[in-house]
C-alpha cells in the first residue's frame, strides 16, 4: 500500500492525529476549513490541500475527522467533497462519532464509488491522539481492516475491530451515553458536595476510590473542581453525542431517559454560554442554580 495518506479536519483530536502520522512517515495531505490550524503540521511535512477533493486525490487512505453528521456529509460529498475526487481502492476512514445511519449512508454511496469504508470513531481525548495513544472502535470488513491496520496503529494503543460498517459507530454512541451521563450526574454530585460543607478534597477521593471510582470520574471531577474548562471535548460535542445515542437506541427499542435527562444539563450549559467550553463545564449552571 502507498504511503498516500490524507486527512480531513485538523481540530482537537484531528491535529494529533496527523502529527503521529508525520512522525511514522506517512506521505501527508492535511485539509481543514479553517486553514490556520494547519500551519504546524505544514512545517513539519504535511502538504495543505484548499479542499477535501484536492487532498484525497492521490490518496492510499482518507481519514476525516470532523464535527458531526453534517460536517463530514459537507466535507465527503459537498462540493469540491473528497469521495468524487478518490481513486478506485482507495480506503475511506470516518473517525469522527458520528450516527450509524449516516455511516450507512456514507458506505452506500462509497460502494457505488467503488472504494471501501471503515467507521473507525475513537475513545481518549486530546491527549491521547497527540501520543499516539488512541483507541479505535472499527466496523468494516477483514480484508480492509488488515489493509488500513498499518495507519491506525501510527495513532493508537489499541484497534477493536466490532463488526461490520456500522458497529464502530454504534459502539462509540454506547460509550459517550454512559460518559455523558456519568458527566452529568458527577456535576449534581460535586455541586451536592460543595453546598453540604463537606471537604470537596476528601469527598472526591472517597468516591475516585469507591465503586464510583472511574477514569472519567478521576479526570473530570479534577477539571470542574478546578474549574478548569480548557478544551479537551467541547460541550457541545458531548450534546451531539448523548442526542445521536437516543436516536440510534431507539431504533432497538430502547429508550434513554438517563441520556435525555443528562443532555438537559448540557443543553441549559450550552445556552448559558459554555457550548465551546470543555464538557466538565456542565457543572457551571448547577452552581448558580438556587
Ligand atoms: P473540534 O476540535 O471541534 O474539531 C471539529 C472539526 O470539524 C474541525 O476541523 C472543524 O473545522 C470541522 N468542521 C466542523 N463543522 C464543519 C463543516 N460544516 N464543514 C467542514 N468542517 C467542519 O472537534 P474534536 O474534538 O477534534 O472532535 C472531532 C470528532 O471526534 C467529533 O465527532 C467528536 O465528537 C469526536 N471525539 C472527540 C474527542 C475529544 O476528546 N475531543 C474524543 C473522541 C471523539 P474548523 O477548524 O474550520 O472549525
Amino acid at each position: 500500500m502507498s504511503k498516500n495518506v490524507a486527512i480531513l479536519g485538523l481540530g482537537t483530536m484531528g491535529a494529533g492525529m496527523a502529527a503521529n502520522l508525520l512522525k511514522a512517515g506517512f506521505s501527508l495531505a492535511v485539509y481543514n476549513r479553517t486553514p490556520d490550524k494547519a500551519q504546524g503540521l505544514i512545517h513539519d511535512g504535511a502538504r495543505f490541500a484548499s479542499t477535501p477533493a484536492e487532498a484525497a486525490r492521490d490518496a492510499a487512505i482518507v481519514i476525516s475527522m470532523l464535527a458531526d453528521d453534517a460536517a463530514s456529509r459537507e466535507v465527503w460529498m459537498g462540493q469540491s467533497g473528497a469521495l468524487a475526487a478518490v481513486k478506485e481502492g482507495t480506503i475511506l476512514i470516518e473517525s469522527s462519532t458520528v450516527s450509524p445511519a449516516w455511516i450507512a449512508e456514507l458506505a452506500d454511496a462509497a460502494a457505488r464509488k467503488g472504494v471501501k469504508l471503515l467507521d473507525a470513531p475513537v475513545t481518549g481525548s486530546r491527549v491521547q491522539a497527540a501520543s499516539g495513544q488512541l483507541l479505535f472502535l472499527v466496523g468494516g470488513d477483514d480484508a480492509t481492516v488488515e489493509a488500513a491496520t498499518p495507519v491506525l496503529k501510527a495513532m493508537s494503543k489499541e484497534i477493536v475491530h466490532l463488526g461490520p460498517v456500522g458497529s464502530g459507530a454504534r459502539m462509540k454512541l454506547i460509550n459517550n451515553f454512559l460518559c455523558g451521563v456519568q458527566i452529568a450526574s458527577l456535576a449534581e454530585g460535586l455541586v451536592w458536595i460543595e453546598r453540604s460543607g463537606l471537604d470537596v478534597e476528601k469527598a472526591l477521593a472517597v468516591l475516585k476510590a469507591g465503586a464510583p471510582g472511574s477514569p472519567l470520574l478521576g479526570a473530570i471531577s479534577a477539571r470542574m473542581a478546578a474549574r478548569d474548562y480548557s478544551v479537551n471535548f467541547l460541550l457541545k460535542l458531548m450534546e451531539k453525542d448523548l442526542l445521536y445515542a437516543e436516536k440510534e437506541a431507539a431504533r432497538s427499542h430502547v429508550h434513554l431517559k438517563t441520556s435525555e435527562t443528562a443532555r438537559s444539563l448540557f443543553e441549559e450549559a450550552s445556552r448559558r454560554g459554555f457550548a465551546d467550553k470543555d464538557m466538565s463545564s456542565v457543572i457551571e449552571p448547577l452552581r448558580s442554580s438556587k
